[in-house]
């Protein structure tokens, strides 16, 4: 994520359309996570006969990672994560192909489809607070919405598919 210690002189102009994934440094790729948390919700995923993402059988639940504080939306070690969860996903680059069950307005997802960033993304407004707000008002973000996993059965996992998550 954008934060106030990201060196802005690391970012270059308009990097998000002018790069591919593989050609950011590693502040301009952290720049492009908004932070929404939707990466971190149990989802099921379809393949096609091929073995790809089948985007349109995703279907994303309100049930987060362990790690997750979802009152506040951030992994509440993010740090040291892969000790507790070692499933954690690290995207990458090369990863991304089989990434496309991340969420429509995922950067890094708009990013390698050539997509542009949404309107509401950080690197686009450069104001924190228009963001939030913008994102709450199209309905972005796990913050105060998810449950944790922990002690949930699988049963009531596929009971709280929801639809404010789209692939
Ligand atoms: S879905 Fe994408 S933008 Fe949202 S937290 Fe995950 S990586 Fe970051
Ligand atoms: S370990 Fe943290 S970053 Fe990884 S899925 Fe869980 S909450 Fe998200």
């Amino acid at each position: 994520m954008l934060t106030d210690s990201t060196p802005t002189e690391s970012l270059r102009p308009q990097f998000w359309s002018r790069y591919t994934l593989s050609e950011l440094n590693h502040n301009e790729w952290e720049a492009l996570c908004d932070g929404c948390g939707s990466c971190c919700l149990i989802k099921y995923i379809d393949e096609d006969e091929n073995g790809d993402v089948d985007e349109n059988l995703v279907e994303y639940t309100d049930v987060a990672c362990q790690l997750m504080n979802c009152e506040t939306g951030y992994c509440q070690h993010y740090d040291t994560r892969q000790q507790y969860v070692p499933d954690c996903i690290q995207l990458t680059a090369e990863k991304m192909p089989n990434m496309m069950w991340l969420p429509e307005h995922c950067a890094y997802k708009r990013v390698y489809k050539g997509q542009a960033l949404p309107d509401w993304h950080l690197l686009l407004t450069e104001n924190a607070v228009i963001t939030q707000q913008q994102m709450h008002a199209a309905n972005i973000g796990i913050a105060g919405r998810c449950v944790t996993e922990t002690g949930m059965s699988d049963e009531e996992m596929e009971t709280r598919v929801v639809n404010w998550v789209n692939p």
